[in-house]
């Protein structure tokens, strides 16, 4: 996979959705497409079960609904820390993950992951 594409208004989704609920974790599904080299979200979709304040490691991710256009998970890190943890890791869900990190202000607080925890690039559409 080469290269990951968010629309705009994922990436203020985004934002907005982790600055609304900081100090609290926050966690979006991802909805999109994915093709041999890319991946392209168009969406974001709040969990059907959302707790706020649970921390993503402690979210069941496993009983999502089957879901196909889901394509990976995004949560935010009040912490500031643009990288995924252990348990992050262990809880992949799809094909990307996706870290939106305090203080949430552009997509540079933002950061796209796969499977194995490394950065993956990524480009903002704007339509
Ligand atoms: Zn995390």
């Amino acid at each position: 996979m080469r290269v990951t594409y968010l629309k705009r208004p994922v990436i203020e989704n985004l934002l907005n959705y982790a600055s609304g609920l900081h100090p609290k974790e926050s966690i979006l599904l991802l909805r999109g497409k994915v093709s041999k080299d890319e991946v392209s979200v168009n969406d974001t979709v709040i969990p059907p079960f959302a707790t706020h304040g649970k921390s993503f490691s402690a979210f069941p991710l496993h009983m999502l609904p089957i879901d196909f256009s889901i394509i990976g998970v995004a949560h935010s890190h009040p912490s500031g820390v643009l990288t995924p943890s252990t348990n992050d890791l262990n809880q992949f869900y799809g094909r990307i993950m996706v870290i939106v990190a305090f203080p949430y202000h552009s997509e540079r607080n933002i950061a796209v992951f796969n499977h194995e925890g490394k950065a993956l690039k990524f480009k903002i559409i704007d339509d």
